[in-house]
């Protein structure tokens, strides 16, 4: 059990733990209700550390014994670990514990998945394995013999010997506790081979459950192309001889990145084109690519504490970016990634729960694995680069690598690694890590005599515990474009770092036309007025895909907010300039389809929310419903031909060109049933090889109220699969109306294959009520009440997945009185829940404060 009063833990209280340890050798002697572990570890003092009391941690551990140096000893326990003391100099500690990972519900530590022994140690499950100095900054090689009657049993590094029943690993490269994995069942292997550019054979395997051997080979060419392209742009080699990728169903996360062995949610791995849909495959190569960069970003230089987190994430982030640019289209990556950015930072970045790239205190650091520390982190890293250039980026990556390889490193440690490398002074750059909160960026021009000025101005909202901020250093890419619609100075990054900057472009013959904030150059919300003729010619004329979607974007949001608050009919002249985009053939059919695709209505809410209006979100839905009833009527004669143009008549592929395409064909389809009512949706829904277009037409009969049959059908095809199971639970909720969306929430709960306590499945259907916007924010309460009622049950079982749910909630205070008053009564219901688990505790009482 954890401790009932949860303690703050402050970056600047950092202290190295007293001892390193040399080595660490565990026997693990499997039971699903009692599991015994026997570790051997031998520690030496460190004379650089100031003296402390030994303390290992351990949560949930039942000691049988303990040891030093062959001596019996008789440590001091507390819920939180271990003290006990010990000789001046070097000794080896002995102890052996039990657990019962049958009963582990909250899938941290050693538990079981349908029968599969697993584990997450990821941020501090290793304490619920073994007592240890369970933190990043302790780094050691690990040997682990595994004991048991399953056929495969799989841990860290490489393997070194088995004989009956037993299994042996050695791992020589020194990690920290949260990378330590341990996998043992009944599996199945995909097996594959990679030769480094050294010459160096390894052995790659993907695990499955017998049954789902025929959805790996997807995964397998992923890893391979991300070793390759790891190889070729960051210089980076595996290291091991072997690579094992295992599928769990039972996760809370996505994947994880164990040294040699990656675990990962079997939504993030397996993947076949009758099972999965475009995104998914898009989703599994950037998953699989980012966990395997992480053998060097994460675990060969590690984070020295967990406030560090964003080092590692950041990072990979920002890699598996680029990965996936370099694999598709670079412009529909690039806007996608603006539109999550959007979707889940922002709001949090603007709400009770903002926080620093980099924290400087938390009570559980499971509730900082957040869309602040992953995708802002990850843009922080993008500007750093647009701001020393492709070059220098990677000759200080080069030094990052040769001089901490092995580290547990620090944001200092990675910012001094620029300023050595490209002789710049960081230290205001790095008020990005340290300030929360979205800047806001506003712009004034001036044209006299041919010299053109933009007049920048930059200030940051307050933030929990931040009121005053001081200016960032932001990356502006700006270009010109001359009144004929030709660049005149093509994308210049110009380098604010004041309050308020100036910056002039000299010897144009006329008043240019600004293209500012070319692919998204900072995380910042930019305001400015401009007429919509001028965005009308950038969506017409900008040679910057970003910000030609981007002009489309505010001019969808413009029109959407007048017709919110003031009724306005749907802006024409927008609608027109777009239609020339869509016909535009000689522009990718991804991007065609990002451009029909328009704002969601979460981003309405937020962009009236900044331009100072309370959203209504039925006013909303009905302003989304008629914008689209609209432009289906417009484009009526021209959706039969896009949708011609979206048929894809080769063997599916799940690449780029082809998906892009079915986005596309998806996108006119939605609209189509607008107009048919779901008869060519019905017609795809029958004659569909594979789930994407089954999927997209699904959700057209759903969203049209013509989905009894289909809806049926689908789950009698699929009620196997647990996946694509996931996708039913999820669809029905989210394509439909808000009326019926707390109902049909509710009578899934109800459904006998409605297993809460699989996070995925949870997800699918609460989740899936927290997104419909209109639905969860019912105005009687209902889908908050609803929610609340599962969360309070689910975090009895797994606090993680709660507490992360929990962030549904954070756009609360956006909203009018009396959904405020029906949301913190929802809270302080869960707050109020006896034994509510710390983390839960901590996001609750950060959304009401
Ligand atoms: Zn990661």
């Amino acid at each position: 059990m954890k401790d009932a009063s949860p303690q703050t833990i402050h970056l600047a209280d950092y202290t190295p733990f007293g001892w390193t340890v040399r080595d660490v050798h565990l026997t693990v002697k499997l039971s699903p209700r009692a599991t015994r572990v026997v570790a051997r570890i031998h520690f030496a003092p460190r004379g650089d550390a100031p003296a402390q009391d030994f303390f290992l941690h351990g949560e949930e551990l039942t000691l049988l014994r303990a040891a030093i140096d062959g001596a019996e000893v008789t440590p001091e326990i507390t819920p939180q670990g271990l003290t006990c003391p010990v000789p001046d100099g070097p000794f080896l500690w002995e102890s052996e514990v039990e657990i019962a990972p049958a009963d582990n519900t909250a899938l941290e530590g050693l538990y079981m998945s349908n029968g599969m022994y697993c584990t997450q140690c990821e941020a501090e499950g290793f304490r619920k394995i073994t007592y240890y100095p369970d933190r990043p900054d302790v780094m050691a090689t690990f040997t682990v013999r595994i004991e048991g009657d399953e056929p495969v049993k799989l841990s860290n590094g490489n393997p070194a010997d088995s004989g009956a029943g037993w299994a042996e690993w050695h791992d020589p490269w020194p990690k920290p506790a949260y990378l330590f994995a341990l996998v043992a069942g009944d599996l199945r292997n995909h097996p594959g081979s990679f030769t480094t550019k050294s010459g160096k054979e390894v052995e790659l395997n993907i695990w499955v459950r017998p049954g789902d051997e025929g959805k790996c080979a997807f995964g397998m060419e992923a890893l391979k192309k991300s070793m390759t392209w790891d190889e070729e742009v960051y210089g980076r080699e595996y290291d091991l001889d072997i690579f094992n990728v295992v599928a769990v169903d039972d996760f809370n996360m996505g994947a994880m990145e164990n040294k040699g062995l990656n675990i990962f949610n079997s939504s993030c791995v397996l993947a076949s084109p009758e099972t999965s849909t475009d995104a998914n495959f898009e989703r599994i190569e950037a998953i699989i690519a980012h966990e395997y960069f992480h053998n060097w970003t994460g675990n060969r230089i590690t984070c020295r504490d967990w406030f560090q987190l964003c080092l590692k994430e950041g990072l990979t982030v920002y890699r598996d970016s680029q990965f996936t640019s370099d694999m598709r289209s670079a412009e529909v990556k690039r806007i996608s990634d603006v539109i999550a950015l959007r979707a889940r930072q922002f709001p949090e970045d603007q709400g009770p729960l903002a926080h620093p790239v980099r924290p400087e205190s938390f009570q559980e650091i499971n509730n900082f694995y957040t869309a602040t520390v992953y995708e802002k982190g990850a843009e922080v890293i993008g500007m750093l680069k647009r701001l020393v250039g492709d070059e220098e980026y990677y000759k200080a990556l080069d030094l990052y690598f040769e001089r901490h390889d092995g580290d547990a490193a620090t944001i200092e440690d990675w910012i001094r690694v620029f300023e050595d490398a490209t002789g710049r002074d960081l230290s205001q750059f790095k008020r990005w890590y340290s300030q929360a909160g979205t800047p806001r960026l506003s712009v004034s021009e001036d044209f006299s005599e041919g010299t053109y000025t933009l007049t920048f101005r930059q200030t940051t909202p307050p933030t929990p515990g931040q009121p005053d901020k001081a200016p960032q250093v932001l990356p502006i890419a700006v270009g010109l474009l001359n009144p004929n619609g030709h660049e005149v100075v093509p994308t210049t990054v110009l380098e604010m770092t004041e309050a308020e900057q100036s910056f002039t472009f000299e010897g144009l013959s006329a008043k240019p036309v600004p293209s500012i904030l070319r692919g998204f150059s900072a995380p910042v919300v930019l305001e400015r007025d401009s007429a919509p003729e001028e965005r009308a010619f950038l969506l017409a004329h900008d040679t910057d895909a970003f910000n030609r979607w981007e002009s489309s974007r505010d001019l969808a949001r413009d029109c959407l907010v007048a017709m919110v608050t003031e009724g306005a009919a749907p802006d024409t002249a927008w609608l027109d300039g777009l239609e020339r985009v869509i016909r535009d053939d000689t522009l990718d059919p991804a991007f065609r389809a990002l451009m029909m695709g328009g704002p969601t209505q979460s981003e309405t809410a937020q962009v009236l929310h900044e331009r100072g209006h309370v959203p209504d979100p039925d006013a909303i839905w009905d302003a989304h419903e008629s914008l689209r009833q609209a432009m289906a009527e417009r484009w009526q004669d021209l959706l039969p031909a896009l949708a011609e143009e979206a048929r894809v008549t080769e063997a599916y592929r799940p690449d780029a060109a082809q998906s892009g395409k079915r986005a596309l064909g998806s996108a006119v389809l939605a609209l189509q049933t607008r107009l048919d009512g779901g008869k060519a949706a019905e017609a795809q829904f029958a004659s569909a090889d594979n789930m994407t277009l089954q999927l997209s037409a699904l959700a057209c009969l759903v969203q049209a109220g013509r989905d009894e049959a289909a809806l049926r059908a689908f789950h009698d095809q699929w009620q196997d699969d647990r996946l694509v199971m996931d996708k039913w639970f999820a669809l029905q909720i989210a394509a439909t109306t808000p009326d019926k969306a707390p109902e049909r929430t509710a009578a899934l709960t109800e459904h006998p294959a409605f297993d809460w306590t699989n996070p995925n499945r949870f997800r699918s259907v609460l989740g899936a009520l927290a997104m419909h916007h209109t639905g969860f924010h019912a105005k009687d309460g209902r889908g908050y009440k609803l929610l609340a009622d599962w969360l309070i049950k689910l975090d009895a079982k797994n606090p993680q997945t709660t507490a992360r749910m929990c962030s549904a909630f954070q756009t609360w205070k956006r909203y009018d009185a009396d959904r405020q008053a029906l949301m913190k009564a929802q809270l302080e219901r869960i707050a109020a829940r006896p034994g509510l688990s710390p983390d839960t505790g901590e996001m609750v009482s950060r959304l009401l404060s």
